[in-house]
């Protein structure tokens, strides 16, 4: 049996399964859905990134293209979303969701140039002739298997939720679910795991590291990094590692320029 294959059978054997509106997906890494054919595609990576493991990793890090791009979105394009207010079981939760959303994305906003756009208007249900969110929010209990997790930008089109479990509303669990969703809204940006990285402590989770550029230097605060190994943070704020890297992929905040067409 070859390496990818080995690893197909073994994360297919471990990791959770959950079945999300129908779509069976694998949990990755904590927070990472991917589907049978992902699963596959991120198996072979992970094979042949082992084959070449000499290399050092530094940095924030990017997702990228098979041929070496940096995976982000379109420059000036706005990410809009909703949070579907009808998956929420009552409104305080969805309030809670609304508010924390605005902040965590307000924080990327704020050290590079991304503007995310919540179309409140939508939240109870889109109208003929409203223009659809890039991505929503919902809730969705998987029982704990996750606090929230999000998507990549170059995830397919139907992947792009960002799903908050139950858990996400625990007050005796130490991490903050701002810091939470500031974490998830760096994958919707294109940014992976800190943690996966060779500097990282050999508890934190090592699983594949293809198809990532280092944007900086090793961050064990990073917003990327999980709490693991003794080092992260439970507040997930975003560092001036984070910074830099993110004005690497973004340039600088939108505020910081006056625009002329
Ligand atoms: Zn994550």
């Amino acid at each position: 049996m070859d390496r990818a294959t080995q690893l197909y059978e073994q994360y297919k054997r471990t990791k959770p399964k959950l079945t999300i509106d129908g779509v069976e997906y694998y949990l990755l890494e904590g927070d990472l859905l991917l589907s049978d054919l992902q699963l596959q595609v991120y198996c072979l990576e992970q094979a042949e990134r082992e084959a070449t493991a000499a290399e050092q990793r530094e940095g924030l890090v990017a997702m990228a293209t098979p041929d070496g791009k940096i995976v982000r979105w379109a420059p000036g394009k706005a990410l809009s979303y909703v949070v579907v207010r009808s998956t929420f079981p009552d409104e305080p939760s969805y309030a809670r969701v609304v508010q924390a959303m605005r902040q965590a994305a307000g924080d990327w906003e704020g050290v590079c140039g991304v503007k995310f756009l919540h179309l409140r208007e939508q939240d109870a249900g889109q109208q003929p002739g409203q223009a659809r969110p890039l991505f929503d929010v919902r809730y969705h209990d998987t029982q704990g298997a996750f606090i929230a997790v999000a998507f990549f930008p170059n995830d397919p089109v139907e992947q792009r939720h960002v799903f908050i479990d139950p858990s996400f509303f625990r007050t005796d669990l130490f991490y903050n679910p701002i810091g939470v969703l500031r974490h998830e809204l760096g994958h919707v940006l294109g940014f992976r795991h800190e943690h996966i990285r060779s500097g990282a402590p050999a508890d934190c989770p090592q699983e594949g590291t293809s198809d990532a550029i280092n944007l900086t230097e090793y961050d064990p605060k990073s917003v990327m990094h999980y709490f693991c190994g003794g080092i992260g943070t439970q507040e997930m704020k975003l560092t001036e590692v984070d910074r830099q890297g993110a004005q690497a992929v973004y340039g600088p905040p939108q505020d910081k320029f006056q625009f002329f067409e």
